[in-house]
Protein backbone atom coordinates (compact mmCIF):
# COMPACT_ATOMS: atom_id res chain seq x y z
CA UNK A 1 0.00 0.00 0.00
CA UNK A 2 2.47 2.15 1.03
CA UNK A 3 5.05 1.82 -2.14
CA UNK A 4 1.79 2.31 -4.23
CA UNK A 5 1.86 5.77 -2.88
CA UNK A 6 5.30 6.10 -3.26
CA UNK A 7 5.02 4.99 -7.00
CA UNK A 8 1.99 7.18 -7.88
CA UNK A 9 3.79 10.22 -6.13
CA UNK A 10 6.79 9.48 -8.46
CA UNK A 11 4.83 9.84 -11.45
CA UNK A 12 3.43 13.23 -10.19
CA UNK A 13 6.77 14.24 -9.21
CA UNK A 14 7.41 17.99 -10.57
CA UNK A 15 10.65 18.23 -12.09
CA UNK A 16 13.96 19.40 -10.55
CA UNK A 17 13.87 22.75 -11.68
CA UNK A 18 10.24 23.47 -10.49
CA UNK A 19 11.15 22.12 -7.31
CA UNK A 20 13.56 24.40 -6.71
CA UNK A 21 11.96 26.99 -8.07
CA UNK A 22 9.13 26.76 -5.37
CA UNK A 23 11.53 26.64 -2.57
CA UNK A 24 12.48 30.25 -3.79
CA UNK A 25 9.01 31.04 -4.53
CA UNK A 26 6.72 28.81 -2.09
CA UNK A 27 4.28 31.55 -2.71
CA UNK A 28 3.78 31.75 -6.23
CA UNK A 29 0.25 30.58 -7.58
CA UNK A 30 1.96 28.39 -10.52
CA UNK A 31 3.74 26.41 -8.24
CA UNK A 32 0.97 25.53 -5.66
CA UNK A 33 0.84 22.03 -6.85
CA UNK A 34 4.51 21.57 -6.32
CA UNK A 35 4.06 22.69 -2.41
CA UNK A 36 0.74 20.22 -2.52
CA UNK A 37 3.11 17.66 -3.94
CA UNK A 38 6.03 18.41 -1.15
CA UNK A 39 4.07 19.50 1.35
CA UNK A 40 0.73 17.86 1.73
CA UNK A 41 1.69 14.70 0.08
CA UNK A 42 5.00 14.75 1.53
CA UNK A 43 6.87 13.21 -1.41
CA UNK A 44 9.77 11.54 -0.10
CA UNK A 45 11.16 11.43 -3.46
CA UNK A 46 11.06 15.32 -3.46
CA UNK A 47 11.57 15.86 -0.02
CA UNK A 48 15.08 13.87 -0.43
CA UNK A 49 15.86 15.82 -3.40
CA UNK A 50 15.47 18.88 -1.64
CA UNK A 51 17.85 18.04 1.36
CA UNK A 52 20.06 17.10 -1.44
CA UNK A 53 20.47 20.24 -2.61
CA UNK A 54 20.52 21.51 0.96
ZN1 LIG B 1 7.72 13.94 -5.70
Amino acid sequence: MVRWVIQELGAMCPSRQRLLAWRENPHDAHLRDVGYHVQEARCPICQAELEREG
